[in-house]
């Protein structure tokens, strides 16, 4: 039998898979806990597409950022492929609603980042030039931010995001500031990445159709503290089409879910 490092050296990287288990989290606000999280259990296979949805500030971003090991939980552990997450690390990266390049930097450099951190841009720099190829931006390269429009801004985080390789990809709320034509094309571009690299994504977003067109599992989560209310999977294959009549029946269902579905 190989051993599953040898495989890791010689094969491409795939998804983490990820483990939530009976995490809680709560927050002081003026001397009084405020409780964020309330016992989420979370299995994410590798390769899967997991969305978040819930309401506005119930604990989503949390639970991100706890996923990411910008910060421990109160209670209850975070795995990935085995091993305890307790500090960031460049296989686990998160896309921001904000790109925030920097702007004295052009968009190669921007993208260079996480490789300049690790010591490896200068044997490295072909996965600058591969990151800007996957997000279509390969012509802007020497390009500076205030040149980009919002959603290119955007593409260049993602590449940013990619060129780290990262067997996890968490997006908050990524294509929040966009306008909806570039919103749409980038769900579809995003979906496209993913199943070209491999990696296991954990999307929030507020967008119910967004969730249901991109992922292959919607969890919904209550009110803060968040609770995981319902876990529903989208089993369709890709690419999906907007106008899927099973998509509508569960969009139905999540509206349901999130208290919305009076309204339409
Ligand atoms: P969401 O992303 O679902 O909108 P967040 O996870 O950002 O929600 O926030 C959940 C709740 O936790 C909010 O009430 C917010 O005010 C609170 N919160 C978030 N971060 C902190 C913090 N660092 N200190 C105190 N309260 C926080
Ligand atoms: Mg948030």
């Amino acid at each position: 039998m190989v051993s599953a490092a040898a495989i890791r050296t010689e094969a491409p990287p795939t998804g983490a898979r990820l483990g939530i288990h009976d995490v809680s989290h709560r927050f002081a606000l003026e001397g009084q806990p405020l409780p964020v999280l309330d016992h989420i259990d979370l299995a994410v296979a590798p390769g899967e597409f997991v969305a978040l949805l819930g309401p506005s500030g119930c604990g989503k971003s949390t639970l991100l950022r706890l996923v990411a090991g910008l910060e421990p939980p109160t209670s209850g552990r975070l795995v990935s492929d085995g091993v305890p997450i307790d500090r960031p690390d460049p296989s686990r990266v998160v896309v921001f609603q904000d790109p925030t390049l920097f702007p004295w930097r052009t968009v190669f450099d921007n993208v260079a980042l996480g490789l300049e951190a690790q010591g490896l841009i200068r044997s490295q720099r072909h996965r600058v030039d591969e990151a800007l190829r996957l997000v279509g931006l390969a012509a802007f390269a020497k390009a500076y931010p205030h040149q980009l429009s919002g959603g290119m801004a955007q593409r260049v985080a993602l590449a940013r995001a990619l060129v780290n390789e990262p067997s996890l990809l968490i997006l908050d709320e990524p294509l929040g500031k966009l306008d909806s034509l570039t919103r749409l094309a980038m769900q579809s571009e995003i979906v496209a990445l993913w199943q070209r690299a491999g990696f296991t994504a954990l999307l929030v977003t507020h967008d119910v159709e967004e969730a249901l067109f991109m992922a292959t599992r919607v969890v919904v989560l209550s009110d803060r503290p968040a609770r995981i209310k319902a876990e529903i999977a989208v089993d369709r294959p890709y690419p999906r089409h907007r106008g899927d009549p099973h998509l509508a029946k569960l969009r139905h269902e999540v509206l349901g879910l999130l208290g919305l579905d009076a309204t339409w």
